[in-house]
């Protein structure tokens, strides 16, 4: 693809062709008489690898990956964790696991509390999951292509009282239940976001999409920004533009926003950048989702391989007992057909081997730590530091530890009777009601579930750095549309709820 030159003039600018910035370029050019371009820092993926649905885990660390990498976390026994994001035309859609849930009533409330705007609401939401799930092919599989283990995974919850439930996407707006996950494949192969919404418009006129450009910082005048300047091939150069909207996520936004001299003072003095617009919510409010990797079993049975993307049921419950069917989620026990363990149980999980052992997944849904990320200094290569913080709070180790239990539960019921051989991990040292030794164990299995969102957070406070209309506090033409603007993390995994936003930005955005 083409590279810009310098001054190059256009209405719109969108910074990311990931999984929102895909969404909003399709639709903001669907008028003619917009001209609109977007930077993506990656380039054209063409790794037959990426397309395979059960190698999602195993791409990681590739040229499309940018590969972040958390500070020694206190809540993980020191671990740092290996941070993948997306790099290229699809962003993050392109290393993802494919699991598509939009979320629950209760989580969209919590996004009303913190905007007071009814329009990020369940049932206002609803026509952009539905305008989504109309564009990307989104699969519920039966059982010709589920696991014969995970759907005995899933009859042994609905023995314990769990109820079935359909799918996750379609049932009234709850999520609690038994259930395989919904996934964004078509024909066994992953389907990206730039798939189905960018790539097929990219013969408009009025759409350019430039790949291999970063943008280094935003260019400001008095509370506008005017463009971009750019790093391409190592050289410099500037796109000036009416609006600019930031889709390149959780981590590329506030680190630009603060290359920029957007941020808390204290951050960026420290880091040499000049204090253009104080806002001290940049980069903080960082949150993500963690799973215990894991309950670990060896298998009396070959476990055939996956025919989809190795994790196919997460079941979510509540924390009041396993037969509710509404309100609030607290607990995920997911089961992946193989072995899973964090790197920190390798050596001990060594005797659980693909195609003769299996995993409980167990992690909480709406978990309270709060962390943050900042720049290190003011160039492109200055690393970032991300410190989500994880385990902080009390609420999320306590969860988390009947989480395990719940995962136990399962793992040792009569339903899984024609598979277990015998627990690997925790194993029988860990005794129920053992808080101390439960906590020691998940600080050392969890790992991430991949869903850091918040740290441009959209809110109706002043502190809040994004407006209700997702756009910079302070800076009149300057939107902020992906993960970033998440107030608080929706129960399950956080894609669909992503895309719901971009949608929703976009059918508003001539309003605004
Ligand atoms: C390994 C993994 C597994 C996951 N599994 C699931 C799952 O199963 N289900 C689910 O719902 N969610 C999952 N997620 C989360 C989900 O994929 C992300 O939340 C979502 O894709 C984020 O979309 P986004 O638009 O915010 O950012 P991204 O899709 O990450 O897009 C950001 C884009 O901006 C570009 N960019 C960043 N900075 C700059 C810059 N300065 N200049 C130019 N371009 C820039 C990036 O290269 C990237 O293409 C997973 C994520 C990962 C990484």
């Amino acid at each position: 693809m083409g590279t810009s030159s310098t001054n190059t003039r256009t209405d719109v600018l969108i910074i990311g062709a990931g999984s929102a910035g895909s969404v909003v370029a399709n639709r903001l050019s669907a008028d003619p008489s917009r001209s609109v371009t977007v930077l993506e820092a990656g380039t054209r993926v063409t790794d037959p690898e990426m397309r395979r649905p059960e190698l999602w885990p195993f791409i990681h660390g590739r040229s499309y990956d940018w590969a972040y990498r958390t500070t020694p976390q206190p809540g993980l026994a020191g671990r740092s964790l290996d941070w993948a994001r997306g790099r290229g035309p699809g962003g993050s859609s392109l290393v993802h696991a494919m699991a598509h849930m939009r979320g629950c009533r209760a989580d969209f409330d919590r996004w009303v509390e913190a905007t007071g705007d009814e329009r990020w609401g369940w049932d206002a939401l609803l026509p952009y999951f539905d305008r989504t799930e109309s564009v990307l092919p989104v699969l519920r599989p039966g059982p010709e292509l589920s696991s014969p283990l995970v759907q005995d995974y899933l009859a042994a919850w609905e023995s314990l009282g769990v109820p079935s439930i359909p799918d996750h996407n379609h049932n009234g707006g709850e999520m609690l239940g038994a259930t395989p996950n919904s996934v964004t494949i078509r024909d066994g192969e992953r389907v990206t976001v730039s798939d189905v919404y960018l790539d097929p418009v990219l013969e408009r006129p009025n759409l350019t999409l430039h790949t291999g450009v970063t943008v280094h910082r935003l260019l400001i005048d008095g509370g506008r920004v005017t463009g971009v300047t750019v790093t391409i091939d190592g050289r410099d150069g500037v796109l000036t533009a009416d609006e600019v909207i930031l889709c390149g996520g959780s981590i590329g936004d506030p680190l630009l926003l603060m290359r920029s001299g957007i941020g808390d003072p204290a951050v960026l003095e420290a880091a040499g950048v000049e204090v253009l617009l104080p806002s001290e919510q940049v980069g903080k409010n960082l949150h993500d989702h963690l799973l215990g990797a894991g309950n670990v079993y060896t298998s009396r049975r070959d476990v055939p391989p996956t025919r989809l993307q190795l994790s196919e049921s997460m079941t979510y419950q509540s924390r009041l007992g396993l037969t509710e069917t509404a309100g609030p989620i607290d607990l995920v026990v997911g089961c992946v057909v193989g072995p899973s363990a964090s790197e920190a149980l390798a050596a001990e999980a060594a005797d659980a081997v693909p195609g003769h052992a299996y995993t409980l997944l167990f992690g909480v849904t709406n978990p309270t730590s709060r962390g943050s990320l900042r720049i290190s200094g003011p160039d492109l290569d200055d690393e970032p530091v991300i410190d989500p913080n994880y385990l902080d709070t009390e609420h999320d180790r306590e969860l988390f530890r009947l989480a395990l239990e719940r995962a136990r539960l399962v793992g040792a019921s009569a339903g899984l009777s024609a598979w277990r051989d015998r627990e690997v991990l925790p194993g029988r040292s860990l005794a129920a009601g053992d808080d101390a030794a439960a906590d020691a164990f998940i600080a050392r299995a969890a790992i991430t579930h991949h869903h850091p969102v918040g740290t441009l957070r959209m809110g109706d406070g002043d502190e809040a750095p994004v407006t209700p209309e997702l756009r910079v506090r302070g800076l009149d033409n300057l939107f902020v549309v992906d993960a970033a603007v998440i107030p608080s993390i929706t129960a399950g995994p956080v894609h669909a709820s992503v895309l719901a936003i971009a949608e929703a930005f976009s059918a508003r955005y001539t309003a605004l």
